[in-house]
């Protein structure tokens, strides 16, 4: 049988294309995961014979990838703001669109600023990570609910050496009484209750909890909303992400707890992604 990289990553993207929209992509990474090498090896090696182990590694990965299992937690990782970062079914998956958040977020943070951040339901620690490492002198606190989420992110900034961040378990505020921040930031779960979106694809494997925004997906970014004045310093900020449908209703929330300045940010796609607003003294 042959077994070269070519005809394997051939033969993977023509079964994978029946369930995922980039069959291609995802049978790279998984070659590459189960070769324990990277992508670009496989392009430099099309002809490179792979061994039994490996083979059989692959077709285990192959075949979860196609029962629709997330190509991040077969691989135990996936990319966030060139961090390299671990993930595993307790914690979300960390999107490129997470990235507007963060690159708003740090417009607002001077480079040399010595500022306490907040991140709220962390994750993986995804936020929480890539402000401590773009804001070296910032003391970052990320949140979550979920202990072994908690555990994933200590990890990724374990290794990742990144010091400037301290995770604390809890809902939301709640770990944090007294405590004030310059700058607050969530993507908390905002799907509404019975979004077909939750019955698709990926997010069928992920945290609902970490998804799921109850009957009208705002409940949380309502609850953080209310919260967040007593946990801001004078005109520090508070930025949330939201569903694509939802910025005028959070726009609305923000304005009604007392923010000012309050703006929506659109993706690449043009798609509203994230709002924030100042609390004023
Ligand atoms: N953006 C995610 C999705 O719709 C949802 C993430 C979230 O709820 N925070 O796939």
């Amino acid at each position: 049988m042959d077994a070269s990289v070519a005809t394997l990553l051939h033969t993977a993207g023509t079964r994978l294309a029946k369930t995922s929209a980039t069959p291609h992509l995802d049978a790279e990474c998984l070659l590459a995961h189960a070769l324990q090498t990277r992508r670009s090896h496989l392009f430099a090696h099309p002809e490179q014979c792979v061994e039994r182990d490996t083979l059989r590694r692959f077709a285990r990965l192959v075949g979860a990838r196609s029962q629709g299992r997330p190509v991040a937690y077969l691989t135990g990782e996936r990319e966030f703001w060139s961090l390299s970062l671990k993930v595993n079914p307790a914690t979300l998956i960390p999107r490129p669109e997470t990235e507007l958040l963060l690159e708003q977020t740090l417009y607002f943070v001077p480079t040399a600023a010595r500022w306490q951040l907040l991140d709220l339901g962390t994750g993986s620690g995804a936020i929480a990570l890539a402000l401590a490492k773009e804001r070296p002198h910032c003391r970052i606190t990320a949140t979550d609910i979920s202990r072994p989420a908690l555990a994933v992110a200590g990890k990724n900034a374990a290794a990742l050496g990144i010091a400037n961040v301290e995770f604390l378990q809890g809902e939301w505020f709640a770990p944090l009484p007294g405590r004030r921040y310059r700058v607050i930031v969530s993507n908390p779960p905002y799907v509404p209750d019975g979004d077909p979106h939750l019955d698709t694809g990926d997010l069928r494997f992920e945290p609902q909890r970490a998804l799921n925004g109850g009957p009208d997906g705002l409940a949380m970014i309502r609850k953080i909303v209310q919260q967040a004045p007593a946990h801001l310093d004078p005109g520090g900020m508070l930025m949330l992400e939201h569903g694509n449908d939802q910025a005028t209703r959070v726009r609305d929330l923000l304005s009604a707890a007392g923010f000012s300045g309050i703006q929506t940010f659109r993706d690449l796609a043009g798609t509203e992604r994230a709002s924030t607003g100042r609390f004023a003294d």
